[in-house]
């Protein structure tokens, strides 16, 4: 539902987010968790420009998994609440710089569930490991996933340490192909109680926001240990995600047709509506040489074959509660072209065609030093802008204590 908030010629009073490459305009107003050193406690706040809106006056919990747990009609109404707080001509507020903020995980996340719903990603990396069998015969009709670690999810910024473990038969050291997979998180809730299911018609209802993640990979580790049941150490040595929930209010303005499907779907999966979103997805690699980083590729979310209404229908079928703070991903949204693949084993071809960097250096995986940077945004004719912000993380070398 378009309203008021998304007014195209509304102006904040905070003069940094009428800037138009701000990603945080009053028409985006995404939540977080910071803290600053002069109050270490955890605060909730709305990025608006480059600043921060304390809510202690809305909400006086110390993570969003209150929030997440709210009904659709109360989060739009204190979206209505913040948007009035910071538009031209109503009191100023005392804000926070968000310079001096330390960003924090946004929900005491319970469960994790990492998704596969980009078919060029499937299709490519299929292609890679099953040269004459690349999509397997189920991803036309359902929903493929594997359950995730929220342990080792980590906020963005926190550096990420080379996993050790078992490249093969005999062997043991720190990965040599690790990767990052470009993904759009969706943070739960309400959901669901165990034995019932979310019908495909409200499960938007049960999105409360979305970030960036990266979902880190150590390809040789994967390679080795994913038959029969999936990944497993590849994976959950860390994830990263961005501080900011994007609403779902604030995405409304981006609605998209989903993927065509010229499979048909089973009835729980049929869904009405524009149920994708056009988000622009962009990685960038800076390694210790490079003072500025380097664009590696670009995708659209839009793209992706299942939408997250479809995820949540899947996930929730078989009477699997859904509950506040649960995250899931998408899985690496790549597309259709080279610079659309959304992790290094597709972007160099599993290392055959490696990226050549500014400075002589080549990649084919990431080496240590590497920083990788996510960023995304939404754009559309008649609408302002709105950002994601972005998820960071400089890759540290593998502990030498831990093999030998
Ligand atoms: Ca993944």
């Amino acid at each position: 539902m378009i309203e008021e908030t998304h007014d195209p010629t509304l102006k904040s009073w905070v003069e940094s987010a009428n800037r138009e490459d701000c990603d945080f305009p009053i028409q985006n107003l995404p939540l977080g968790v910071f803290r600053t050193t002069q109050s270490p406690e955890p605060r909730l706040g709305a990025a608006i420009g480059d600043f921060i809106l304390p809510l202690s006056q809305w909400l006086t919990w110390d993570n969003l998994n209150g929030y997440m747990s709210l009904m659709p009609s109360d989060r739009r109404r204190l979206r209505c609440d913040i948007s009035k707080a910071l538009e031209s001509g109503s009191g100023k507020r005392e804000l926070v710089a968000q310079s001096e903020c330390e960003m924090l995980l946004p929900a005491s996340i319970g469960d994790y569930t990492d998704f596969y719903a980009s078919i060029h990603h499937a299709q490519n990396v299929g292609s890679m490991f099953r040269p004459d069998n690349p999509l397997l015969p189920n991803y036309r009709h359902v929903p493929i996933a594997y359950h995730g670690r929220s342990s080792s999810i980590v906020v963005s910024g926190t550096a990420v340490r080379r996993p050790v473990g078992q490249l093969g038969e005999g062997q043991f050291g720190p990965t040599k192909n690790l990767d990052y997979e470009l993904e759009l998180g969706a943070f739960l809730g309400p959901g669901n109680a165990i034995g019932e299911s979310i019908p495909i018609d409200e499960a938007e209802q049960h999105i409360a926001g979305v970030c960036l993640v990266n979902d880190w990979s150590a390809r040789d580790i994967q390679r080795w240990e994913y038959q029969p049941l999936g990944p497993f150490l590849a994976k959950n040595f860390a994830t990263s995600i961005s501080p900011w929930l994007i609403t779902m209010e604030a995405l409304e303005p981006f609605r998209a047709s989903p993927a065509e499907h010229h499979v048909p779907v089973l009835p729980y999966l049929q869904a009405t509506g524009s149920g994708a979103f056009e988000i622009t997805l962009e990685v960038r690699l800076r390694s210790e040489g490079m003072i500025e980083p380097m664009l590696i590729s670009r995708s659209h979310f839009k793209d992706l074959y299942w939408t997250l209404a479809q995820m949540i229908a899947h996930h929730s079928s078989n009477g699997c509660p859904l509950r506040p703070g649960d995250l899931i991903a998408s899985g690496t949204v790549s597309g259709p072209e080279k610079e659309n693949r959304g992790c290094l084993l597709e972007r160099t071809w599993r290392g055959s065609e490696p990226i050549q960097l500014p400075t002589g250096e080549q990649r084919s995986f990431l080496e240590d030093g590497d920083e990788v940077i996510f960023t995304g945004y939404c754009a559309r004719e008649g609408f302002v802008r709105i950002g994601l912000g972005n998820c960071r993380g400089t890759i540290l070398p593998a502990r030498r204590n831990h093999y030998s």
